[in-house]
């Protein structure tokens, strides 16, 4: 058994002749937090949805859990948050239960039901993202962060291995992007690795353990550390980033 729950191998992707993604080489480890950073349009979102078997690809290799993606059928192990999982329509009928449930679904044959167990996992899932208060409300009426929450509660309903979330740029308040960080470390620790593709440098870069840096190519991936000297060293200009990894290192 590899500890390399992900492991990305000489990696190009293109979408007609638009070259996304050039080259990309890594892994990502048992117990990782890895934060994903890079400008928009740099192929982050892309690099997800080819690890999640969305998108396929014929140069280079992509392994999960040691197998070839290609041959890979564990998919209840992989939790996935997309980016527009917010901006629900306030009409849209269903309850905190329900889209937690449908996590569980894929793994069903038909028919479709729960069982007493999937219940107290939806419950669970529903309590470890604070959201069990709510389980009846439907998902339109909650607020950008609650349902970023019950998107995470559905995601990790299936007892998944590894998780990969795409952060929503909009429709989240400061407190709740804090509290959303808050529940990946406490998830982290639990023992998800977890993959987060970021656009706030400032935050994920004082959560995260490793960081990788696209930008088509892969600009930079290391440690926390690692990333704090190859920053001062490439971006002078941005002393945020700076600033911040010096507090923390
Ligand atoms: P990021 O997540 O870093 O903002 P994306 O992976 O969304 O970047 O996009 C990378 C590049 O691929 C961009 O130039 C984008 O316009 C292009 N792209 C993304 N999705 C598609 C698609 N479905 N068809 C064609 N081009 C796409």
């Amino acid at each position: 058994m590899t500890d390399e729950v992900v492991a990305v191998d000489g990696l190009n992707f293109r979408f007609g002749r638009v070259k996304v993604i050039s080259d990309v080489s890594f892994s990502v480890c048992e117990g990782d937090f890895l934060g994903l950073i890079g400008p928009n349009g740099s192929g982050k979102t892309t690099l997800l949805k080819l690890i999640l078997g969305i998108y396929s690809f014929n140069q280079g290799s992509i392994k999960l859990f040691g197998e070839d993606i290609g041959a890979f059928k564990k998919w209840s192990a992989i939790g996935y948050v997309p980016q527009k999982a917010t901006n629900i329509d306030e009409a849209f009928p269903a309850t905190v239960r329900e889209v937690t449930g449908m996590g569980l679904l894929s793994e069903k044959r038909f028919p479709k039901s729960f069982s007493k167990d999937d219940m107290d996992r939806i419950k669970l899932s529903m309590e470890t993202v604070e959201m069990g208060d709510f389980s009846e409300k439907r998902i339109g009426e909650l607020s950008g962060g609650q349902q970023q929450r019950v998107f995470i509660a559905r995601a990790i309903v299936s007892n998944p291995k590894i998780l990969f979330l795409d952060e929503p740029t909009t429709g989240v308040d400061q407190e709740s992007q804090k509290r959303f960080y808050g529940l990946l470390s406490r998830l982290n620790r639990d023992g998800i690795t977890i993959v987060l593709v970021s656009h706030d440098v400032g935050r994920i870069t004082k959560y995260a353990t490793k960081i990788a840096s696209l930008n088509q190519r892969l600009d930079f991936y290391g440690t926390h550390a690692e990333f704090c000297a190859w920053d001062a060293k490439h971006h002078h200009q941005n002393e945020q980033t700076h600033r911040i990894c010096l507090h923390r290192g």
